[in-house]
């Protein structure tokens, strides 16, 4: 009989783990402590809007996330964001700056000062490569074009995908392959310039089904909720794992489901939960590995967050929502809001016709105290602090708030030897995995491929 493969998690981690195991006709059952599967990733349709509650848009640069797609592809719709979402704004002292997407549009943006313009110019000249085979991001941005696209720009860019700070994150963490180039290249404007020869001369790679930032019809719940479909009976929802334990070949999950106690016997165990409930689960086992792993989890610090999703009339907003939305950066410190989404002007069906919809972020590394506020208290401070930017009138006519104590984990410096030092453990944990938003990326794409890598190292060994 083939092995039962138990994943503990219903979040896009997971679903992927478990979707390629049962399509290698593997016997899988995801336990989902939730009623619903796709953790972070949920949308809920109300009164006309897509009210995400989690990630938003996908950029489809990975190749295990396009095949996801192409395989669901009976049960899902890809939309492809308009062309407005190449628009991005910058609050910068009160107004929003265009984010330049030319090199004419950077010499006259008024995001940087003059010398610093200049600076960015001079790159080829005054980049050096990192003294540290770990620099910040902002080390790196420091070194190439210079502190005021730290401050003015790149720290929003960051505070937009990770919510943190980029004097802490780690450059190599975040963007292995951008490390690489900076340990290898002094300058990445010379760098930039070789490549189009370099991809002239490259074999060509297949081409691309979608490009660019995508989502799917009904929000990206709907790719979440159509993987759980598809796994029948091998989902159980509203399963809570208690605990594990190894008993020779087999491994006994614990959980409670209705109010019951029950016991699972796996093969193997994939562990998709977030890092803090990995670490939890992990804690009181009886093996030392494992407990050295939970301590090195517990050791990873993440931010907090509150999404809120203010809907309104078209007619009560002066300002036209043309673009992606803006990020505030580093320099704009005592701004309360981490940045804002026009949800509909990137992808239209969020709002139902007539009416916007903007997606608020609130909290980060920036302000994490303004997450213990109430839902009533933030939406204030959102209409307050958005009324004259955006000229609003009156209120919102839905508004949809979503609480992550631990939204994302943050790739400090030290991230990529911890991760060293707990996928070396794990070799001790026989017949244990772990896959999820801690390890190798934060992005759905990044979770999806390696909850793909994964299981294809399951499928290897048992060859
Ligand atoms: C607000 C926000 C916005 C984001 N925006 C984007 C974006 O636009 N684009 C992008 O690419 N990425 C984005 N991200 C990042 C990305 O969405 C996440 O990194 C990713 O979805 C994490 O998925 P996961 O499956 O690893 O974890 P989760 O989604 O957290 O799933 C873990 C699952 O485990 C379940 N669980 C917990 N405890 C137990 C237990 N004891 N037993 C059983 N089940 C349990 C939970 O209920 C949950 O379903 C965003 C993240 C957040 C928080």
């Amino acid at each position: 009989m083939s092995e039962h493969i138990v994943v503990i998690g219903g979040g896009i981690s997971g679903l992927t783990a478990a979707w390629h195991m049962q399509r290698a006709g593997r016997r899988v059952t995801l336990l989902e402590s939730e009623a619903t599967v796709g953790g972070v990733t949920r949308t809920i349709a109300q009164q006309g809007f897509l009210l995400e509650q989690g990630p938003f848009n996908v950029l489809v640069r990975d190749p295990a996330f396009e095949e996801l797609l192409t395989e669901l592809a009976g049960s899902i719709e890809v939309v492809t964001a308009g062309k407005a979402a190449k628009l991005r704004y910058i609050y910068r002292g009160g107004r929003l700056l265009a984010v330049p997407t030319n090199p004419l549009a950077m010499l006259t943006t008024p995001l940087i000062s003059f010398p610093a313009k200049l600076r960015v110019l001079l790159e080829p000249f005054m980049a050096r490569r990192p003294h540290t085979p770990e620099p910040t991001l902002a080390d790196f941005v420091n070194r190439h074009v210079g502190r005021e696209m730290t401050d003015h720009v790149f720290g929003a860019v960051i505070s937009g995908i990770f919510g943190g700070d980029v004097y802490q994150l780690s450059l190599p963490a975040c963007f292995p392959t951008i490390a690489e180039i900076d340990q290898k290249h002094r300058s990445l404007l010379l760098y930039g310039l070789s490549r189009p020869f370099a991809k002239r001369t490259a074999p060509k790679k297949s081409r691309r089904k979608w490009k660019g930032m995508v989502s799917i019809t009904g929000g990206l719940g709907a790719l979440t909720s159509a993987i759980g479909k598809h796994l029948g009976d091998g989902l159980q929802v509203n399963s809570r794992v208690t605990g594990w334990q190894s008993t020779g070949q087999m491994i006994e999950v614990n959980y409670e489901s209705a109010g019951r106690q029950l016991v699972l016997a796996a093969d193997r165990l994939i562990f998709a939960t977030a890092h803090h409930t990995t670490a939890q689960l992990l804690e009181n086992s009886a093996n030392p590995a494992a407990r050295t792993i939970a301590a090195e989890l517990q050791k990873i610090v993440s931010v907090p967050l509150v999404v809120l999703n203010l809907g309104f009339r078209s007619s009560n907003l002066g300002h036209p929502l043309h673009g992606f939305g803006y990020l505030v950066p580093p320099s704009e410190r005592d701004y309360p809001l981490m940045g804002v989404l026009w949800a509909d002007s990137i992808f239209p069906q969020h709002a139902p016709p007539g009416h916007r919809l903007l997606r608020v972020f609130i909290g980060g590394s920036r302000h994490p105290q303004l997450t213990q506020q109430t839902d009533q208290e933030l939406v204030e401070l959102a209409l307050n602090t958005l009324r004259n930017l955006l000229q609003i009138k009156g209120q919102p006519v839905i508004a949809n708030s979503v609480r992550y104590p631990h939204a994302i984990p943050q790739y400090h410096l030290g991230h990529p030897e911890r991760v060293r030092r707990i996928e070396a453990l794990l070799p001790r944990l026989p017949r244990v995995h772990l896959v999820g938003n801690y390890l190798h990326g934060v992005s759905l794409n990044d979770c999806i491929r390696e909850a793909k890598k994964t299981t294809q190292v399951i499928l290897n060994i048992n060859h």
